[in-house]
């Protein structure tokens, strides 16, 4: 991303524009890579184990070349440190979301099915699935620029939601490749042709795999009023998450309240996330108005195309500048 400065970002930022529509109707991403069917289990000794994992996620946001914001903040990371949990792929949680977000959302059993077929094999066991999830803080500078925009997200914030997501998906594509090319069946959701983001009844637009949910199934979070997951590293950050046929010790204990780092929801003077939208789609009574908040975001492309030259929608206003932006609120924190 780092050369690409657009003067005709309609016609130009190409990526962008892939990126949205890949984003919402699951098309224009690369072709899933085929699982080494010469190689099995019993041939990797030693299996990747958890630690495997946070490593090698660990060190991609460390070191690779596209954790890099482009034009004019070169040289800048676009992600910090990550936090890596792990979810056994027969955990309740996941029948759970079928009641709470909707029969379309997949179980990782469901979404191994499709791979595994895809690739000529039987599909594995759900006790014999994990999900890994991901969580990649935003860097100070960009959350002190957003915390400062009072009606569309800052230049940095909108180039983190669009080179961020490339790179998120580019890292994972990469752990995908390499598992399946050493014989273990992997599989990032949010970029197959199962992804399609669609309005539903009960929850308004809602997609198939939500990695903020897998991430509070990892106990790596819980959520706000505004939506957002607030993790120890708080709720300004990107959310990866993909599924593999390992069995993988979840990490961290997943607390039972689903806002147990909310301010409000604790009993908490707060609601600072409410005053910070501009178009009012949070509110005490009602919480988030998905609704509400969807069209305003989805005017930001314009405003993003305008003065970043990006092809992009992003606000986050409502998760800078409060006190849950970089870590649990201080009342809140346990140690
Ligand atoms: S700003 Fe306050 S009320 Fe809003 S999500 Fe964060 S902790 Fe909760
Ligand atoms: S992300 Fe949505 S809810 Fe949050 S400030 Fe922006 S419009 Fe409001």
């Amino acid at each position: 991303m780092k050369d690409r400065y657009r003067r005709f970002s309609y016609l130009s930022d190409i990526e962008g524009m892939k990126n949205a529509i890949g984003e919402m109707k699951g098309k224009f991403f690369p072709k899933q890579p085929l699982l080494n069917r010469n190689l099995t289990f019993v041939t990797q000794v030693p299996l990747p184990d958890e630690e495997w994992f946070i490593k090698t996620i660990t060190d991609k946001i460390a070191h690779h070349p596209e954790n890099g914001m482009e034009y004019p903040f070169y040289d800048e990371p676009i992600f910090d440190k990550p936090l890596v949990g792990f979810v056994r792929g027969d955990d309740p949680i996941f029948d759970q979301f079928k009641q709470i977000i909707g029969q379309h959302h997949f179980t990782p059993f469901e979404i191994m099915k499709w791979q595994a077929e895809n690739n000529g094999v039987s599909p594995p066991e759900a006790s014999d699935l994990s999900v890994v999830s991901f969580v990649m803080p935003i860097t100070r500078k960009t959350k002190k620029d957003n915390a400062a925009a009072i009606d569309w997200p800052s230049e940095r914030w909108a180039q983190t939601r669009l080179a961020g997501e490339i790179f998120s998906q580019t890292i994972v594509r990469e752990i995908v490749t390499d598992l399946m090319g050493h014989g273990i069946l992997v599989i990032a959701p949010d970029v197959t042709p199962k992804f399609n983001k669609q309005r539903y009844p009960k929850v308004g637009w809602a997609s198939p795999w939500s990695h903020r949910h897998v991430a509070y199934a990892a106990g790596l979070g819980t959520f706000g009023i505004q939506d957002f997951l607030i993790t120890e590293k708080g709720c300004a950050h990107r959310l990866g998450s993909f599924v593999v046929n390992l069995k993988l010790s979840p990490n961290r204990q997943r607390p039972e309240d689903i806002h147990a780092n909310c301010l409000h929801y604790q009993g908490r003077k707060c609601l600072i996330c409410v005053k910070r939208c501009p178009v009012n789609a949070i509110t005490a009574e009602n919480a988030h108005d998905k609704e509400a908040c969807y069209q305003k975001v989805a005017k930001s492309l314009k405003y993003c195309n305008k003065n970043y030259h990006l092809f992009i929608y992003g606000c986050g206003l409502c998760a800078t500048g409060v006190p849950c932006e970089s870590g649990i609120p201080k009342p809140l924190q346990t140690d």
